[in-house]
């Protein structure tokens, strides 16, 4: 059966590369009615924090990608925040030792260095120097009070295997030194607890992005001592999801501001339009098709069609694609999901009182074809909501545009019927007719007048909905 997860490390706020990695191993579950899950590696004391472990979960759950075991849900291979399972990698680490996967090593970095030094290796890292001590080694470098890391044996030769997104790949064990699996103190690291998770948790596929490749070689041989101490029952495979590149032809890095992934929810984008734009980071559903749904991905997905080069990250491409999205929502569902912008912008009371509500309903479809994100519906909207209108803009009306303020004040408040047809027919005899004026001409002053805007929700439809008494207050307002 398919199982994968998702294994970030609660440092920082949750960045696009990230979300992306989740999408893939998420549509990939979906795709083969497999298992996601979601796991905290959070071993590194120093760096994680709460706030990031929430934030990682808000994201989540923003996106909708819900994961069938992990943390908050649980499941039967849990704990699943690595720092609730420190016995289990006790317990195996210890097993490794007794096997002597392992051996104890009592060098310093510095000693270390020295040596490759001394030995003009260019190999880097580790060079195997404790992997025989004799026991009286042992003994004297114990006697001087040296501490010891456990380090892995990385077996002689190479290490190969099918990358599920790069293909056949090749490692020589001669750059892969043998590695620590715990820190001095005991405390263990990601060496040891990523593939201890993953053979417990019984992952088959393991997708990440590319800047775990190296770490493979080590995994794989390191499964080969879980599995024979019985810890693991296979060997999971791999794939690595390209590299995204942000400005510059640079690897997006947590410090752009576009790499945050919370940001777009803040910026008024929908987890649809967002979740197919980071589809797009490595993967399409056809050469000519940049717009589909989330079902749509699930029914397509296939890791073959993953490419390996890099992605590029394209602010502006995001952002169309999620305005396409917005316009795929039902009237109602836009609304439900503007309703928090404009709380938070205050031009609806919290909660929504009946009149808002109302007026809400009767705007909603005049700017649901126009919003590129939520965050504009305030913008949009707000003229419609507030009574004293004191909009800065007015100020820019010239004498002439107050003349046709004042004709389209004096048309108006002639009118019996106050509906959008009535009212245009008027405006456009007073100002079109009478005046002469060409439409933009004629309109500009009057959208000013009663929004406060050179852009808006159709005129004639908002003059109606504003009624008669707050669109007479802002002509004569704009008169004086
Ligand atoms: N915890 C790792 C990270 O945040 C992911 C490890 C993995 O996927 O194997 O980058």
């Amino acid at each position: 059966p398919v199982r994968v997860r998702m294994a970030p490390s609660p440092t920082g706020s949750p960045h696009v590369g990230l979300a992306r990695t989740a999408l893939f191993n998420w549509a990939f579950a979906r795709h083969h009615g497999g298992t996601f899950v979601f796991r905290i590696e959070d071993t590194d004391k120093e760096r994680n924090t709460e706030e990031s472990y929430q934030s990682l979960i808000e994201v989540m759950q923003w996106l909708g990608l819900d994961w069938d075991e992990g943390v908050v849900v649980g499941g039967p291979y849990g704990p699943y925040r690595q720092s609730e399972r420190t016995e289990i990698y006790t317990d195996v680490l210890a097993r490794l030792r007794e096997s002597s996967w392992t051996y104890d090593c009592f060098c310093t970095t510095d000693e270390v260095t020295a040596r490759r030094k001394a030995s003009g290796s260019k190999v880097m890292g580790y060079d195997g120097f404790c992997r025989d001590l004799t026991d009286d080694q042992r003994a004297a470098f114990e006697a001087e009070g040296r501490s010891s890391v456990v380090r892995f044996r990385m077996p002689d030769g190479e290490i190969t295997f099918t990358d599920l997104v790069r293909g056949d790949i090749t490692f020589q064990t001669e750059f892969v030194p043998d590695f620590a699996l715990a820190r001095a103190n005991g405390d263990p690291l990601y060496t040891l607890t990523a593939p201890v998770d993953d053979a417990t948790m019984k992952i088959s596929h393991v997708l990440r992005g590319e800047d775990l490749l190296s770490s493979t070689p080590r995994q794989i041989a390191l499964f080969e001592g879980l599995k024979a101490i019985g810890v693991a029952d296979f060997t999971p495979e791999f794939g690595h999801l390209p590299y995204v590149m942000g400005e510059g032809n640079k690897k997006l890095s947590k410090r752009d501001p576009e790499a945050h992934l919370l940001a777009y929810r803040d910026q008024g984008y929908v987890p649809e339009g967002l979740l197919n734009y980071l589809a797009l980071l490595g993967w399409s559903i056809a050469a000519d098709r940049d717009v589909f749904t989330l079902a749509e991905m699930v029914e397509a997905f296939d890791l073959a069609d993953v490419q390996p080069n890099p992605a590029r990250f394209d602010a502006k491409k995001a952002s169309a694609i999620n305005a396409d999205h917005m316009r795929m929502l039902t009237l109602d569902d836009l609304t439900y999901r503007v309703i928090p912008f404009l709380k938070a912008a205050g031009v609806v009371t919290d909660p929504v009182n009946d009149a808002d509500a109302r007026m809400l309903e009767l705007a909603m479809p005049l700017v649901a074809e126009r919003m590129n994100k939520l965050t504009e519906a305030p913008e949009l909207l707000g003229f419609l909501f507030v009574d004293d209108a004191d909009f800065a803009l007015v100020d820019t009306i010239d004498e002439a545009g107050k003349e046709v303020v004042q004709a389209s004040y004096a048309a108006l408040s002639q009118l019996e019927t106050w509906s959008t047809a009535a009212i245009e027919e008027a405006l456009r005899d007073a100002l079109i007719e009478k005046l002469g004026l060409k439409p933009r001409k004629a309109f500009g002053p009057v959208r000013i007048a009663v929004s406060g805007r050179k852009v808006s929700p159709p005129l004639f439809e908002s003059i109606e909905l504003l009624g008669r008494e707050r669109t007479m207050a802002r002509l004569h307002h704009a008169l004086h």
